[in-house]
């Protein structure tokens, strides 16, 4: 004899009960394979619910409109119309009814009074204006800003049950989402460092820029994206991300991360960036209090290594370095020490000594430890012009780490490659219209900073989020 269970649900004013799902298991021959119930029928079973309950709501949602709100008299049912919803349980169809016009509005309208009966209205249609509920659109925007349209679609499909969602549905909806960020923003940006009792005394920005490939129908080929982020009191603040080429527009994000992360004017910001022109300027444009300029350590560091790296090379059989290279090395510790003790002058005056060094000795130099005196010539040149360029902003370094400044912009890199790099990846020779990019970059960013809920919390009265640890 097998066990079987049927599940019934009541609406409590309703009299009948609806069955929703019957289960059977065997007995005699049972296995474990029949343990419980698979993923499959409580799937079943609860788009079972959803069915049932989304469609005694309708009716009942009819019940409360039928009346004409403007002459209180009744309008009756013209017919009803199929229409199906994608939940975040799985796809329903559920029966919507069309109401007979009231007369009342072709007199409204100016026409004769039963010339339009055969208009119709749907009150109801009204409360439910897309095909989708607010929590599909929620996990489209969210998974579509994580990964790429197609695979966002498939996980959206899996987890929900929704085996026809698109990934151009997820792609709508992810670059709908953006949009709507971007208008709060614009809000939030007209209005930044005003209305709040206390703001921060001290932000840093880290900002940088990247470029992707456009699409085949953008008047461009590349275009370059924008993207940083605010931290307050080494605490991450805000992200923001800019793709199209608007410098207000820029601006405007960046003030309101700024405003986001507490920033009023009297607020000194600190920027760090790799150098590349106009990044700095674009915040000295918002924020008038800006802390001096720091030339960034990482990339002298990085110019210091590629020195350093022929410099100290070693190859079998002549496993002892000349003595010419053993001494440049020592000039490199030097210069790098000075550099790092705020005496750059110094350093530019034992770079020269070193490369003159590179230069007279070369010739004595066996065939290996000849080409790396080159390679170290040629970075030794690199670094050299790099820092009498930027020899005002050499600072004391060593100093500045102490009080507790950001002499890297790794930071700025970092965030690069969490906003932008990780989901448009280079790698996968992706083209991007740039509206698409930017507004898929807006969900991007309030997604990495956990904020996406909020906003569908702020669209959709009444929104339940589907992240079960919240709900
Ligand atoms: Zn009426």
């Amino acid at each position: 004899m097998d066990m079987q269970w049927t599940v019934f649900v009541r609406k409590h004013d309703a009299p009948d009960e609806v069955a929703l799902a019957t289960f059977r298991r065997p007995m005699e021959d049972a296995a474990v394979g029949d343990f419980g119930l698979s993923i499959a029928e409580g799937r079943r079973l609860l788009l079972q619910l959803q069915q049932q309950i989304a469609q005694d709501q309708i009716v009942a949602y009819d019940l409360d409109r039928r009346y004409c709100q403007r002459c209180g008299a009744y309008r009756r049912i013209k017919d009803w119309r199929h229409r199906k919803f994608a939940t975040g349980l799985g796809p329903i169809q559920v029966r919507v009814p069309r109401l007979v016009s009231c007369d009342c509005d072709s007199e409204r309208d100016g026409l004769r009074p039963h010339a339009q009966q055969t208009r119709a209205t749907s009150p109801v249609a009204r409360l439910l204006p897309g095909r989708r509920t607010p929590e599909v659109s929620y996990l489209c925007a969210k998974h579509g800003a994580a990964s790429s349209y197609r695979s966002a679609a498939r996980a959206v499909a899996d987890m929900t049950g929704l085996q026809s969602l698109s990934h151009s549905s997820v792609r709508k909806e992810t670059i709908l989402c953006g949009q709507h960020i971007e208008n709060e923003q614009k809000l939030i940006a007209s209005r930044a460092g005003q209305n709040k009792p206390e703001g921060a005394s001290h932000l840093r920005v880290a900002i940088d820029g990247t470029v992707l490939t456009a699409a085949s129908t953008e008047a461009v080929t590349r275009f370059e994206v924008v993207a940083g982020r605010v931290e307050r009191d080494g605490h991450m603040g805000k992200r923001f991300v800019c793709a199209l080429a608007r410098r207000d527009l820029t601006k405007t994000l960046v003030a309101a991360a700024l405003d986001q992360s507490g920033w009023i004017p009297s607020t000194e910001v600190d920027v760090v960036t790799d150098g590349a022109r106009g990044m700095r300027a674009l915040v000295t444009s918002i924020a008038p209090r800006v802390a001096p300029k720091i030339l960034d350590w990482f990339h002298m560091g990085m110019k210091l290594q590629a020195l350093k790296r022929p410099l100290c090379a070693v190859t079998f059989p002549c496993s002892t370095r000349p003595a010419l290279l053993l001494q440049c090395e020592t000039l490199w510790r030097e210069m790098r020490d000075a550099l790092w003790r705020g005496r750059g002058e110094e350093a530019i005056e034992l770079l020269r000594v070193l490369a003159a060094f590179l230069k007279h000795g070369m010739k004595e130099l066996p065939p290996f430890y000849a080409s790396c005196a080159a390679t170290a010539r040629g970075a030794a040149a690199a670094l050299q012009s790099f820092l009498q360029n930027n020899r005002r902003d050499l600072i004391d370094y060593q100093l500045a780490r102490m009080v507790g400044r950001r002499i890297s912009s790794a930071s700025a890199e970092s965030v690069m490659n969490h906003v932008v790099n990780r989901r448009m990846s280079k790698h996968q020779q992706m083209r991007w219209s740039m509206y698409g990019a930017h507004c898929l970059l807006q969900t991007r960013v309030e997604m990495l900073d956990r904020r996406l809920e909020q906003h569908f919390d702020a669209w959709f009265p009444h929104f339940r989020t589907p992240e079960l640890q919240r709900c």
